[in-house]
């Protein structure tokens, strides 16, 4: 990783670059899915659970862990599950469970298998396609026979999961069958197993009784074991209140919860702090969570916020109660509401849509939701940037490697074409290719990369560079940028762009022009513009006989205005 601001090539086009484009540094950098102009952004919206409050790892999803074991015991589970210990080189986010076969699958866009893994034991190709044929699931939505594992919150089931599909089929006890395990009459399939675990995950985290040891109360009791606090979090939102923008607050977490993690975050000596170097400010005194909020709405509910949503109320700041009745606004800034929706929220507001920007780390309930329902513009905290780019710039040699392989095999077929009876032997290359692969994934851990699996991108990534206009490892990052600012996004390269240099000489149409022509008859159909000037025609006649050239800029190819 880059140790300070650099200049780097521009080379995403291609070679030869004519100029160096200044970048900040890495692990300081935002990521540009969609153009997005600061300037036109009058809102910002913060999620509170691993975006505002980002969690402590392994340890918060260590007790997360172990409280949803203590949990399935408690229900009948055997008690030798108190031996599981988490293992965070295991979980990625964005998997899939299938509770017909009960297997891990880490799938790309569309529904092909990349990775299956049953309990601790990832399957081979051969096991893979006698269970789904192709390699092939359907991603249907509202599928009854898979679940995804989306979030932060997901990672200490999705790695319980594979530790209790692993402890019944390595068992004494049990005898495993196709879709479960039995153990005299008693059959315990996959599917009942997830929905024990699922269960048992929304009691520690919902807290079905008041006096039993939550993951939410277990966190309070020890913030600063769980929770991270960042004393540039008040500066942040005092520049973008002082900059003339909005500033709030839609969380699923209650009140009482909120109010806790809340106060933690902001609990510092001071308020913000003036920018570093000699001519630092002093500074501004402390102030309470809320003061740094316009509106802050708890109990969200999200992802129904953004369509129906629910009642919006008050809530009583002294008992943490509801007040009766709906609220019907306006907002008062110091005050604290529950539930409602995404259009009573954005009328009270004033807000239009593509004039928020939403922070969240849930790519379905902050993300899709807010951007396909209210056109909100995005931003996809994934703290595990930070871990994939380390992999990315200090693995180098490997990447490098699979140039080199690919060169290989691209020159194992030069100068051969159909007329060729020679099969040139790739085998090889090609296993050296899988095993090359494989260590970039390890570099990971043990399921590979959130982003990818070799060359093939994940199920979370397409979503991620759908649905997320930005994205960064922390919103903190937006320290680094002036509030005129333009996030311009890179080009995304089609293969056809991508492989061929801007530099690489085409056959020119006119010395070849027959067979081009037999090639592609696009080749030579004439797309440069006329020089006509329209003014001179009768414009009547034009509309008639042909389209006039367009004379001006019409639109903004970057911004969505
Ligand atoms: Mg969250």
């Amino acid at each position: 990783m880059n140790s300070q601001n650099s200049l780097s090539s521009e080379s995403s086009m291609g070679s030869q670059p004519h100029h160096k484009k200044y970048r900040r540094q890495t692990h300081k950098r935002i990521f540009v899915n969609r153009s997005l102009n600061l300037e036109k952004i009058k809102f910002f919206g913060f999620d509170m659970d691993y975006t505002l409050a980002m969690y402590k790892s392994p340890q918060y999803e260590q007790l997360g862990f172990d409280l949803v074991v203590e949990r399935l015991v408690s229900i009948g589970y055997p008690q030798e599950l108190y031996s599981f210990v988490y293992d965070p080189c295991f979980p990625i986010r964005g998997l899939f469970f299938d509770k017909t076969y009960g297997n891990l699958l880490k799938m790309d866009p569309y529904g092909n298998i990349l990775v299956a893994v049953h309990g601790f034991r990832f399957l081979h190709t051969s096991e893979m396609l006698k269970l789904y044929p192709n390699k092939f699931l359907a991603l249907k939505s509202n599928d009854e026979r898979l679940f995804i594992l989306n979030t932060l919150f997901n990672l200490p089931e999705t790695y319980l999961l594979a530790c209790l599909v692993n402890y019944f089929i390595t068992s004494q006890d049990y005898t495993e069958t196709e879709t479960g395990v039995k153990k005299g009459d008693l059959m315990l399939s996959w599917e009942s197993i997830f929905e024990d675990t699922r269960n048992a995950v929304d009691y520690v985290h919902i807290g079905v009784c008041a006096t039993h040891g939550t993951l939410k109360e277990k966190t309070v009791e020890n913030l600063e074991e769980y929770v991270i606090k960042d004393p540039r979090l008040p500066t942040l939102l005092q520049r973008m209140r002082d900059h003339g923008r909005k500033v709030f607050l839609v969380t699923n977490s209650g009140y009482s919860y909120t109010e806790k993690i809340m106060t933690y975050l902001f609990d510092f000596p001071h308020g913000a702090t003036g920018p570093p170097g000699p001519s630092s400010m002093p500074s501004t005194p402390h102030k309470q969570w809320y003061e740094y909020f316009d509106v802050c709405i708890v109990d969200a509910r999200k992802p129904l916020f953004f369509g129906n949503g629910t009642i919006l109320r008050q809530v009583d700041l002294d008992t943490g109660a509801l007040r009766i009745g709906s609220h019907v606004g306006p907002f008062h800034k110091g005050q604290v509401y529950s539930g409602g929706s995404c259009d009573v929220f954005s009328d009270l507001i004033g807000a239009k849509g593509n004039d928020v920007l939403y922070m969240g780390d849930h790519i379905f309930g902050d993300i899709l939701k807010s951007k396909k329902l209210r056109g909100w513009r995005t931003f996809l905290v994934v703290p595990e940037i930070a871990q994939e780019l380390t992999v990315w710039t200090e693995k180098r040699a490997l990447f490098e490697k699979l140039e080199d392989l690919d060169s290989a095999l691209a020159d194992q077929y030069k100068n051969l074409d159909s007329s060729t009876e020679l099969v040139p032997d790739i085998s090889k290359v090609r296993k050296t290719i899988q095993q090359v692969t494989h260590e970039m994934d390890m570099c990971h851990g043990k399921l590979g990369s959130l982003f990818r699996s070799g060359s093939r991108q994940t199920f979370f990534a397409s979503q991620l560079l759908r649905f997320a206009d930005l994205y960064s490892s922390t919103f903190l990052n937006l320290l680094h940028y002036p509030f005129s600012y333009l996030f311009r996004a890179p080009h995304q390269l089609m293969p056809h762009e991508s492989t061929v240099d801007h530099y690489e000489i085409c056959p020119h149409f006119e010395e070849d022009q027959k067979s081009m022509s037999m090639m592609s008859p696009a080749l030579t159909r004439k797309r440069t513009m006329s020089s006509r000037p329209t003014s001179t025609h009768n414009h009547q006649t034009d509309m008639i006989a042909s389209a006039p050239d367009p004379v001006e800029v019409t639109h903004d190819h970057d911004v969505d205005e």
